[in-house]
């Protein structure tokens, strides 16, 4: 999150860049970050069903950092040609929790 050097709005996404709602403060960024934040944002919170989880693999070599269990379903995604991230989801059915590599 960025904000607007001028008057500190939270500048919003508009078009490839960031840009000031109040006043007409544009912070150049590069179109490919722009790019990625959106599909980490969107990796972030993901919608998998228990279902989904009974397909998903399974590995004891992480730590989930909420709940300390030893093993997660995890699901790699690429999101650009060079750039994958695996995502993790606890395995403890109490906790539950996602984060990502
Ligand atoms: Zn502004
Ligand atoms: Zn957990």
């Amino acid at each position: 999150m960025r904000f607007c050097i001028e008057c500190s709005t939270i500048l919003q996404y508009q078009g490839g860049t960031l840009k000031c709602p109040l006043c007409a403060y544009v912070y150049p960024i590069d179109k490919q970050i722009v790019t990625i934040e959106h599909i980490l944002r969107k990796v972030l919170d993901p919608i998998f069903s228990e279902d989904d989880m009974k397909t998903m693999p399974q590995t004891s070599n992480v730590r989930c950092p909420a709940c300390l269990h030893s093993d997660a379903y995890f699901h790699e995604m690429k999101i650009l040609n060079e750039l994958s991230i695996i995502l993790y989801i606890c395995s403890n059915v109490r906790c539950r929790k996602h984060w990502k590599s």
